[in-house]
């Protein structure tokens, strides 16, 4: 496969969509971001990386970071895990409270902000909250092959001051019993993961173990069980783009997770990762240039799993 010409001539064809959608503007630190940015890269089971565009721009990959939580979070409490978050497809937003008092306080998924809260929970219950946020950073740091990967404090400060929507979804779940932990400290821990910054390059490197069935193929390191990686992957399947995962599958066909950042990380089982950033999203919060990139991508490569 000429990994390189198909990136190339998938940024040549998606010049026309940059800049459609809107930038996340919920918080300042991220209404900031050139909405024509665009870049894209693979990482092969091989080792090897492929980009194009601006694949070398740090940004903030925010809800792409569920991936990595649910995994360190599977590693402490296997299935068990399940008996407080579920693993539907919400069809709601990703910050929705609807289905919460409905359920009583159980999340729909992993991959919703209430979820991800829950996750994250898990993670403080078994290192303390202390050391939440530097475990998350530093498995990023690992998988990603990359010291500068880091915290974005501005963006940090920012989730904190405009994240009343996620502070109501903590105390609700708490109320329930559904949250272990002070929810402060969960909010905590929860703002630092999705200031998580990293480049296209080192996205689609930290994603190679779930490609790979767990096992990081440059390190050889087992980074999470085979059983773990197939419901990782089933999940960013069927709930990684918010209430346009239907979509997604439809038109890509690979497990995928998204961000308001703009990026998104796809998982080609036993070939390679792609990782695109393109800052503005469509209706459903998934990068608009993003998404038709790897629908381009999953028809050139023939790469679909369906
Ligand atoms: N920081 C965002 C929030 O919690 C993450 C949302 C996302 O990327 O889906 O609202």
């Amino acid at each position: 496969m000429n990994w390189q010409k198909i990136l190339d001539d998938i940024k040549e064809q998606i010049q026309p969509e940059l800049g459609v959608g809107k930038v996340a503007d919920y918080i300042p630190a991220l209404s900031k971001v050139d909405p024509q940015a665009f870049g894209m890269a693979v990482n092969t089971m091989a080792g090897e990386c492929f980009k194009t565009g601006d694949a070398d721009l740090p940004f903030s990959i925010q809800s792409i970071s569920k991936v990595f939580t649910l995994t360190i979070a599977l590693g402490f409490e296997n299935e068990g895990l399940f008996d407080r978050v579920g693993r539907e497809p919400s069809g709601s937003a990703f910050n929705s409270i609807v289905q919460l008092e409905h359920e009583q306080g159980i999340p729909r998924n992993p991959f919703i902000n209430a979820g991800a809260i829950v996750v994250t929970d898990t993670i403080i219950t078994h290192c303390g909250e202390k050391s939440t946020a530097n475990l998350i950073l530093e498995f990023a740091r690992n998988l990603s092959g990359s010291s500068r990967v880091h915290i974005d404090d501005d963006v940090a400060r920012s989730e904190a001051l405009w994240g009343n929507r996620n502070r109501s979804l903590a105390y609700f779940m708490k109320s329930f019993g559904v949250l272990k932990n002070d929810p402060e400290d969960v909010l905590q821990a929860y703002f630092c993961q999705c200031s998580l910054e990293m480049t296209c390059e080192e996205l689609a490197r930290s994603g190679s173990y779930l490609a790979n069935d767990g096992v990081d193929p440059v390190s050889g390191k087992q980074v999470a069980t085979h059983p773990h990686v197939n419901r990782i992957n089933a999940l960013m399947m069927t709930c990684g783009h918010y209430d346009m995962s239907g979509d997604f599958a439809f038109h890509v066909g690979l497990p995928g997770k998204s961000g308001v950042g703009g990026g998104i990380l796809a998982i080609v089982p036993g070939i390679c990762t792609v990782a695109v950033w393109s800052p503005a999203l469509n209706r459903a919060g998934n990068s608009h240039a993003g998404t038709l990139a790897l629908k381009l991508f999953s028809e050139k490569t023939n790469l679909n799993l369906f």
